[in-house]
């Protein structure tokens, strides 16, 4: 089938699993573009062929679920496109909860899948019994049941795709392996095949567990380990028929589908089985690994609990097969930083099928617009960074992330293995000041301090953490007196060059072209005008900016600046984040301790807010930035890397007579809540633009300058608003908010909180969320309700805010 392979596509799909098949199907139907799909062998033949066929929707990113939601959609009329069978059956899904946090666990779900748009109710041992009669039901709390979630055949459906994007006009080849790339200018220009090369503008990487391999071919890093994973099918079973619900019992780690009469049964095991960190083999089609019931006798003890009648009927088969797994269970996404035009569909964590409808649609989007559709954080290509090229690292974090697949899943909980990795000059410092260290792309950060006689380590709950108090300690040093955080981990950029503002002007949408030693907080706009970045930018001299961004958007800041400044002008962009300690000082103290380490004058006068100069602390030369995420008067200090630790050193001796104390991550979060600091990723992505997040006055549009995204955002300007970010409080404190808790105004459902937690000085529950109307949104509209949040599957009555809640300098808490 290698006839008729052209010398040009417009874009090429290498890989003919059914995250392949989908996005050719869908760059075929939805763009009419010229798209050739190849395979080495023949389609199906990797992942796709033996998978068990669960689809499921819920994840806890609302765009992710949309893209799950989406696949159902599709399954459910391809088969009346294609004239193909896709075994699509909407039996819905029941999990079983056998303990008292996986019951909290499902009652924030079922509120996240409200909140989503999804039905999932709650039911009762005897209602899921009556469900479901060969389950054994005596040790569970309670199940939850989502209607709509069901199973496919995944090589009927990824044959189906296949045929629908014939259809539209794609051409696929079987037997033709790729081989390698050609880069012109740091972009992608042909696909090298082992039957001549493709020419091309675009290429698509659905090379499933070979992507990695395959990518580093053209230096792009895509980090994913296969993993074992396993399920048997059962002989036919009395009782089991066709259309019974899927069923999760994550307690016991396994799950159930019927097939043709029996069961298909499998789990995610704690103690999972990497297959190679080597290559994976080339002709590895079609395959399976030799049964291995010895790792599947937990699975089995298991399942012999919850279904006795298992006890007396026999196993068909077993499958071993592999499967692409991340280092956070996600999938990636997305055009590589490395590479221009070069983009991924991989790692799809045993729920590519479940995905891929979804996947296909806003990876299709993705490689046509060079925009991500929606805000798609959660599986971005560039959530990670040069860390994740290390193969034994990204093995170890993704078999913890396999083996808790499972877990009740705590809000805040971290990661264990690989740590520590990126340390700050101060880790040492901190840590026999009793740091309890969070990680963020590879760096160890200090979440918050346990005073002596407390143990530090977290202690997860749906409750509170066994860090609260500590934490709200921090907070209030930061408000009433001097805090001290160790910040070294944020991202920083340089670019200098003699068109450095023009560049920057251009994809910034505040004015940041200021006078040297300005400091502007700013967003980067897409074309939609909605918020890619948003960071904070200090002129040094006239050809010479410093760009402060979070630690976890280093790679995909990065990317975003470097892709989009204008060609041909002189601005070079420099990753420095390893050449500076940052140490933020915050609280009304700030200034009368940073006075006793510097002889510059850093009265309001001379160093005022937003605002950047160079000055000397302990013999260094430090940046110091006049800037705040906490609401407090104070300064970011950037230093270099070796002697943070004697500034550190100074500023805690000066500070002990102001009181000044350590704080932390979490302590950061409740004090920006309270000052309604959004956070991106969270409560501003790319679906978010400004004017709905409230931040319009940071967009340049009174001047006539351009900017990326000006064209949306005027439009949007003169449109009424169809969603507002607002701040709730619940007063109630046994009440505890995540994040995704729904609004309801005047009893309906208008949104969902973006963030959640709990402010120390204002004694209350903090969310923000967009609310949401057709009519929109005015203050009137918005103050003239009564408002409830649904935590946990329960209304709780909510306050909300149209400001912050808390303003130092007008000296007052909102009551
Ligand atoms: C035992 C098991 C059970 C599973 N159960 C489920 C489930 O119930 N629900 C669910 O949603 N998911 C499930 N999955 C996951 C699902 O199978 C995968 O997520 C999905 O099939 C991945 O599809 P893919 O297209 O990314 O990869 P693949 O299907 O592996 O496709 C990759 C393709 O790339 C081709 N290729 C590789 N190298 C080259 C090259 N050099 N040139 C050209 N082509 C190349 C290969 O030939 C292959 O066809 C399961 C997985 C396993 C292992």
């Amino acid at each position: 089938m290698t006839d008729g392979l052209p010398g040009h596509a417009e874009i090429v799909v290498i890989g003919g699993g059914i995250i392949g098949c989908s996005t050719a199907y869908h760059l075929a139907r939805d763009h009419k573009t010229d798209v050739v799909l190849i395979d080495r062998g023949r389609l199906t033949g990797g992942s796709t062929w033996h998978a068990a066929g669960l689809v499921g929707q819920l994840r806890s990113s609302a765009s992710i679920t949309r893209v799950l939601r989406y696949s159902v959609d599709l399954y459910k009329k391809l088969e009346q496109e294609t004239g193909l069978a896709t075994g699509w059956r909407e039996t819905g899904c029941l999990r079983l909860a056998c303990n008292a946090d996986r019951w909290i666990e499902f009652k924030r779900q079922a509120t996240t899948a409200h909140s989503f748009g999804l039905d999932m109710h709650l039911l009762s041992p005897a209602e899921t019994k009556a469900r479901w009669p060969l389950m054994r039901v005596d040790d569970l709390v309670g199940a939850s049941f989502m209607p709509t979630d069901g199973q496919a055949s995944p090589s009927d459906i990824t044959q189906a795709l296949a045929k629908g994007a014939r259809m539209h006009g794609a051409k696929l080849f079987e037997g033709v392996a790729c081989t390698g790339f050609d880069l012109e200018n740091g972009r992608v220009a042909a696909v090298r095949t082992a039957h001549g090369r493709i020419r091309c503008e675009k290429v698509v990487v659905c090379a499933g567990m070979w992507t990695r391999q395959m990518a580093a071919l053209a230096g792009v890093s895509v980090p994913l380990q296969p993993v074992k994973h396993q399920y048997v099918v059962t002989e036919k079973m009395d009782g089991v028929v066709a259309g019974m619900a899927t069923v999760r019992d994550p307690d016991r780690r396994t799950y159930f589908k019927e097939e043709v009469g029996g069961l298909v049964f499998g789990g995610y095991e704690p103690n999972p089985m990497a297959w190679t960190t080597a290559g994976v083999p080339e002709d590895f089609e079609f395959q399976l690994f030799d049964d291995d019931w010895d790792h599947f006798e937990q699975h089995m003890a298991a399942a012999l609990v919850r279904i006795p009648a298992l006890g007396s009927t026999g196993i068909k088969q077993m499958i071993n097969g592999p499967e692409a797994f991340t280092p956070d269970g996600n999938f990636i996404l997305g055009e590589a930083p490395e590479v221009g035009n070069f983009f991924v569909g991989a790692g799809f964590n045993a729920f590519g099928i479940a995905s891929a409808g979804g996947a296909g649609w806003v990876l299709a989007d993705w490689v046509t617009a060079g925009e991500q559709p929606l805000d798609l954080w959660a599986v971005d290509i560039r959530r990670f960074s040069s860390l994740h090229k290390d193969r034994t690292w990204t093995r170890d974090r993704t078999l913890e992330a396999y083996g808790k697949h499972y877990a009740v899943a705590y809000p805040l909980e971290e990661y264990a293995s690989g740590r520590p990795r990126i340390v700050s000059p101060l880790y040492e410092r901190l840590k026999k000041r009793r740091a309890v260290f969070g990680s963020k792309l590879g760096w160890e950060r200090a979440n918050w301090f346990a005073p002596e006689g407390v143990e530090p380590r977290d202690i997860y709950s749906f409750g509170r953490g066994n860090w609260f108090d500590h934490v709200g300690a921090e907070h209030r040093a930061a408000r009433e007196r001097v805090a001290l955080f160790d910040q070294s981990s944020f991202a920083k950029f340089e670019m200098r060059g003699r068109d450095a503002a023009e560049a920057l002007s251009w994809i910034t949408a505040n004015d940041v072209a200021k006078a040297p030693g300005s400091l502007v907080y700013t967003q980067m706009l897409n074309s939609r005008g909605g918020i890619e970045c948003d960071l904070t930018v200090a002129r040094l001299a006239a050809d010479h900016f410093y760009i402060v961004t979070g630690t976890g958007f280093r790679t995909h800041d990065f990317a975003w600046i470097r892709q989009n400044v204008p060609a041909g002008l002189d601005a070079e962009l420099v990753d420095v984040t390893e050449n500076f300690g940052t140490l933020s000082l915050f609280g009304p103290c700030a200034r009368d301790v940073l006075a006793c380490v510097t002889r510059a004058d850093v009265s309001n006068g001379a160093f005022p807010f937003a605002t950047t100069r160079e000055i000397d602390i302990a013999g260094a030369k430090v940046r110091a930035l006049r800037v705040t995420y906490v609401g407090e008067l104070g300064w970011e200090l950037h230093m270099p890397l070796e002697v943070t630790g004697t500034v550190f050193d100074a500023l805690m001796s000066a500070g002990s007579a102001h009181g000044i104390a350590l704080a932390g991550y979490r302590a950061i979060e409740s004090l920006r809540l309270e000052k309604g600091y959004r956070a991106w990723g969270a409560d501003i992505t790319p679906n978010d633009s400004p004017r709905e997040a409230g931040l319009g006055w940071a967009v340049k549009l009174k001047s006539d300058l351009p900017f990326l995204g000006r064209a949306a955002a005027e439009m949007a300007a003169s449109a009424p608003l169809a969603k507002r970010l607002m701040t709730f409080t619940v007063d109630d404190p046994a009440v505890v908010l995540a994040g995704r808790e729904t609004i309801f105004r005047n009893g309906l459902p208008v949104g969902y909180l973006s963030s959640g937690g709990w402010g120390y000085t204002v004694a209350r529950n903090i969310g923000l969320g967009y609310v949401r109307s057709d009519d929109g949104l005015t203050n009137d509209y918005l103050e003239s309700a009564t408002y409830e949040l649904e935590v946990a599957a329960e209304r709780v009555p909510a306050e909300l805010h149209i400001g912050p809640l808390y303003d130092p300098t007008m000296s007052r808490i909102k009551a």
